[in-house]
């Protein structure tokens, strides 16, 4: 359906980890003819930076090296037409699968709790959505990037559906761990975004709750759909 032209909006999208935030904001971007923008492979992409020049690693983290090189770090995406969807790139290259393995989760938070960090990719968040039409989905959308946001949304699930659900999607990507890693993952990163100084993860008072636990893609789709044209 186009919209171009009419009152676009944005909509945010934020939630705990796996709680399939990135699976329906696409979607209904597609639906929309919207941009949508996953600022998670954005935090995924300075991690795997960090990863890559020995910033961050098992005990030690050189937090004052990287924000002093932050300047090198150029993040961008490119609609990959075969997939549907717009893949991220750090410095030019495809970075897409790289940053979705669990060593890239198990640092990512303790990088995104940089506030230079945060900054950085705040501004460059703020610039893709300055012409509305978007749907971005994250921790701080609707409550640091953009508060005045027209639909907030706050997605819910317990802990061992989200962590069933990033496991079977590791699992058929060819990544080899287990369950629990991958829950104690989902939870630490929970509990590091929810309590960190900066813009940590909390629900915008003005965002819709939804508990997806036993949603199907489908009927979360339908009603984001129809909240959605309401707004527009
Ligand atoms: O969405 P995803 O699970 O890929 O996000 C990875 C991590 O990036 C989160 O656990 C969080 O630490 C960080 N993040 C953030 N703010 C956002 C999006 C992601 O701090 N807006």
């Amino acid at each position: 359906m186009e919209e171009e032209g009419k009152n676009k909006i944005i909509i945010a999208i934020d939630g705990f980890s796996s709680t399939g935030k990135s699976t329906i904001a696409k979607q209904l971007a597609k639906q929309l003819n919207y941009i949508y923008v996953d600022t998670g492979a954005m935090y995924r992409a300075v991690t795997y930076f960090a990863l890559e020049n020995e910033l961050i690693g098992e005990s030690f983290f050189h937090e004052e090296e990287l924000i002093n090189r932050l300047p090198e770090i150029h993040i961008t995406f490119k609609f990959n037409e075969e997939l549907g969807f717009a893949e991220v790139y750090l410095n030019g290259e495809n970075i897409e699968k790289s940053i979705r393995t669990l060593e890239v989760s198990r640092y990512v938070s303790l990088v995104s709790a940089v506030s230079e960090v945060r900054q950085k990719l705040v501004e460059q968040q703020q610039i893709m959505g300055k012409d509305k039409g978007i749907v971005m989905d994250g921790r701080d959308i609707g409550t640091v990037v953009f508060p005045k946001a027209e639909l907030k949304i706050f997605m819910v699930a317990s802990a061992e559906t989200r962590a069933q659900r990033r496991y079977k999607e590791l699992l058929e990507r060819g990544h080899n761990l287990s369950y629990d890693d991958v829950l104690e993952n989902v939870t630490t990163r929970d509990r590091i975004d929810s309590t960190r100084e900066d813009s940590p993860l909390v629900k915008a008072e003005d965002a819709l709750e939804i508990d997806n636990s036993d949603l199907t893609i489908e009927s979360q789709l339908d009603k984001l759909l129809k909240l959605a044209q309401e707004m527009i």
